[in-house]
Parts: C-alpha cells; sequence; structure tokens
C-alpha cells in the first residue's frame, strides 16, 4: 500500500473514532451535539470536501478488492429523523464505488404481505452477499422507533396477543443484537449510522423544502406533524442505542447539522471498517499463471 493511502487511512479511522458506540450502556444522547464539527470552521470546508473526495476513491479500491475477494460482505445501516440527510450521505459517500458491488434499500411502512411476517423478514432478504455492499436507507430499527413512537402501528403486525407485553421493546433489541451477531459470525460486517440532526436544523431545512419546488416531493405535512413527537424519537434512539451498540455492530452517531460534516465521518467509518476486514486481491496459484501464460501466447499469435 501507498504511504499517502495508509497516511489517509489513519486519518479516517482517526476521524470515525469518536462517533463510534460500541457499548451502549453509558451512552446518553445529550451528550451529542449535532452541531459538533470537531473544530473545524466553515473555513475548512473546502478541506474537508477535498478528503472526502480521497475517502471516496479509496472506497472504491477497497470496494473493488471486496467483490474480487469474494469472503465478506458489509452492512451498512442508516437511520435518522427526516431531512437529516440520509439520502445526500448515502449519495455522496457511494457515488464512486461501482453500481454492480452495492445494493441500496429503502424501508417504508410495510405491507400487507410484509405484516404477515416477522419484522426482520423483509431486511433479511436484502442482506448483501459475500462481496457485496448492502446499504439500508431505515431497518428493523423502525420496529424499535416508529412503531414505539406510535403504538397504533404495533397492533397492525398481527402479533398474537400475548406477546404484546410491556417487554417487548427489550426482547426486540435482545433478538436484533441476536441476528447482527449472526450476521457477523457469517461474514456479514454490520456498520450502524444514526445521523442526528437538531430540531432547530431540522425545521430550517423542512422550510428549504417547501420554498424549493424540486424539493417538493420530499415533504408530506405529516412530517410537520411528527416533529411534535421529536423528544419520543430521541428517547427511543437513545434506548436503542443503549441496547444495540456492540463491539461487533457499533452504532456510529454522527452530528447532522452541518451536511459536509456528516459525511466525512461516515465516509472515515466505511474504511475503518472495510480496512478492519484485511482487504487482499486473491492470489492465483501456479497452475492458474500457467494458464494465464498460455492464453497470452495463444491471444499473441492470432491475428
Ligand atoms: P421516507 O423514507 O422518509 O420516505 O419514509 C418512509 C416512512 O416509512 C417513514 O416515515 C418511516 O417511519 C416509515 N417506516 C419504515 N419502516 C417502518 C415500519 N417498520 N413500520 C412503520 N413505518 C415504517
Ligand atoms: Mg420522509
Amino acid at each position: 500500500m501507498k504511504k499517502d493511502t495508509i497516511a489517509l487511512i489513519k486519518r479516517a479511522q482517526a476521524f470515525a473514532k469518536p462517533y463510534c458506540v460500541s457499548n451502549g450502556k453509558k451512552f446518553r444522547l445529550k451528550k451529542i451535539d449535532p452541531g459538533d464539527t470537531a473544530g473545524l470552521t466553515s473555513e475548512a470546508k473546502p478541506r474537508a470536501k477535498e478528503a472526502l473526495q480521497m475517502g471516496i476513491s479509496l472506497l472504491a479500491e477497497l470496494q473493488d478488492m471486496l467483490y474480487a475477494q469474494d469472503r465478506w460482505g458489509l452492512l451498512l445501516i442508516f437511520q435518522a429523523m427526516d431531512a437529516a440527510g440520509k439520502d445526500g450521505a448515502i449519495k455522496h459517500v457511494m457515488s464512486g464505488v461501482n453500481p454492480q458491488g452495492c445494493e441500496v434499500n429503502s424501508f417504508k411502512a410495510p405491507s400487507t404481505n410484509e405484516l404477515d411476517h416477522d419484522y426482520l423478514w423483509r431486511t433479511h432478504l436484502r442482506i448483501p452477499e459475500r462481496g457485496r455492499i448492502g446499504i439500508f436507507n431505515r431497518s428493523y430499527y423502525e420496529d424499535v422507533l416508529v412503531v414505539r413512537v406510535h403504538p397504533e402501528l404495533l397492533e397492525k403486525q398481527k402479533l398474537p396477543s400475548r406477546l404484546m407485553t410491556k417487554r417487548i421493546w427489550e426482547e426486540r433489541f435482545e433478538d436484533i443484537q441476536s441476528f447482527e451477531r449472526y450476521l457477523s459470525r457469517n461474514g456479514v460486517m454490520v456498520r450502524k449510522f444514526f445521523l442526528h440532526v437538531s430540531e432547530k436544523e431540522q425545521k430550517q431545512r423542512f422550510l428549504d423544502r417547501l420554498n424549493d419546488p424540486e424539493k417538493h416531493w420530499k415533504f408530506s405535512a405529516a412530517d410537520a406533524r411528527e416533529r411534535g413527537f421529536w423528544k419520543d424519537y430521541m428517547n427511543a434512539y437513545e434506548d436503542m442505542i443503549q441496547h444495540t451498540a456492540t463491539e461487533d455492530a457499533p452504532w456510529y452517531v454522527v452530528p447532522a447539522d452541518n451536511k459536509w460534516f456528516t459525511r466525512v465521518v461516515v465516509a472515515a467509518a466505511i474504511i475503518d471498517a472495510m480496512v478492519s476486514m484485511d482487504l487482499s486481491y486473491p492470489e492465483v496459484g501456479k497452475e492458474k499463471l500457467a494458464e494465464l501464460a498460455e492464453a497470452k501466447k495463444i491471444l499473441l499469435a492470432q491475428k
């Protein structure tokens, strides 16, 4: 590996680390400032964008090896309040990767068919294959977030009444932890991102959407009403992170009031994850080398 690349990797690792929660027990959401930019002022923005571009190129190289090696899968989960920048972060950070090796899935309110299954079912179908990166834009975590904030959604899940107890959230956290451990043990590395936007910044972004005809499609009156449940959501997020942040499947709680900063942290965290896989191109054996030499001879002899 080139010296520059090694330096970039080290910077990425150091940059992502403060936002990584791998043991949720003492996690307090209050302590995280959505406006945090690690001391960088807006003057640093151009340099951050440059670093992001370098990171994006590095990600493309790593993905190429991931694909060639065909052993690991990488699952990236994005959760956030509306307008926190999930779509933009996914679009920018993954802009350099080969679409053949990457799949984005967005999970909306479940269909009738999906409600006839356990809540992990629809996501399990979308877990990335070996060699691939899978991105979840929302995920089974909605089943301990929006469903917890709006209990009527739980009613729709058609569970036998005796299973609808006060312990249901604890039980879901336990099951999610087990599921993610299972994935890890099967070579699917899991990394989770909570893009933490402030209530104030969300309001501003909603207003921007309302003022920009090209963004109207992204907005509904329900989004504005949902703000009324802000506290409930923050409590649900905190509880979720406390119970599901693990070494195997850490949460990155990413300050999201400044999009340029969010994207750099996300890219850095993905680089860190992929570097930890010790990726390399598969080595070919003697026989294969002989076959390649033979192929070269044949090609050169042809007109
Ligand atoms: P968006 O991606 O912002 O267009 O919206 C998708 C909507 O689907 C969000 O309001 C989510 O809260 C909702 N959603 C996603 N998963 C679930 C779920 N399991 N149960 C209920 N609503 C969900
Ligand atoms: Mg929406």
